[in-house]
């Protein structure tokens, strides 16, 4: 697997990820646009599962865009507050409402560029919207687990979000752009830990620039360990 170009370690992890991740289902829980809009938004900083505890009284209290743009902010805060930064998320979903209601006739926007004016909207959850609500690959989400495990399987050199997508954007077919993310989340949590990667038992392992280093850091460390305890012992 060596002698692969870039791009054909891409589309063969791709293939892979498909085959360990059939389904690739967005863990937000949500019915309608605007509620994957408010969702995503919470997750910042934020697990989807505290985010999905917290939508259903939020969504029951404010139901529409309207009913989410007359909030009191001091409600909405005491309602996101679990999931951390919970004052600027209020004030942002507020703002957000508010655009939505006087700039877009009540609908959320489907375009990048409409969805980049949104107060407390980034690249990220405006690619997530996109491909979930709309069907529409704009780009590629690029979060903490997608940052990790491109660079660690040596498809980008880069540390900015915005850079990475650039070079994912080019390595992967568009129609695959929002797949590939939620998979490659997927074997993050599952397998491709930030701290403890488990290298022995990845199945992208054989093409992976990183895995082989960290193998061999984690075999030292648990040796040094063992010498340790029988030292001791
Ligand atoms: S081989 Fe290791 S570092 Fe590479 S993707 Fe798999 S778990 Fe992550």
């Amino acid at each position: 697997m060596s002698r692969l170009t870039k791009k054909q370690k891409a589309l063969e992890i791709l293939t892979r990820l498909k085959r360990l991740y059939p389904e690739a289902p967005c863990s937000l829980d949500y019915e309608t646009p605007l509620q994957l809009l408010v969702a995503t938004m919470l997750s910042a900083q934020c697990t989807d599962e505290r985010v999905n505890k917290v939508t259903p009284t939020l969504f029951g209290r404010f139901p529409d865009v309207n009913a989410l743009a007359a909030a009191d902010v001091t409600e909405l805060e005491q309602l996101v507050r679990s999931t951390g930064f919970y004052r600027n998320k209020a004030k942002n979903i507020l703002a957000t409402a508010q655009m939505i209601v006087a700039d877009f006739e009540g609908e959320v926007p489907q375009s990048m560029t409409d969805l980049l004016r949104l107060p407390g909207v980034a690249r990220k959850t405006a690619n997530v919207v996109l491909a979930h609500a709309f069907g529409i690959n704009a780009g590629v989400t690029v979060d903490t687990h997608v940052k990790r495990l491109t660079n660690r399987l040596g498809l980008t050199k880069h540390d900015a979000p915005l850079k990475i997508e650039q070079d994912l954007m080019k390595l992967l077919p568009q129609p695959d752009w929002e797949n590939w993310s939620i998979r490659l989340i997927y074997h993050g949590r599952a397998v491709c830990d930030a701290r403890k990667p488990a290298c022995d038992r990845c199945e992208l392992a054989d093409l992976c620039t990183a895995g082989s280093k960290l193998d061999k850091t984690s075999s030292k460390a648990s040796a040094r360990t063992k010498s340790k305890a029988a030292k001791i012992s």
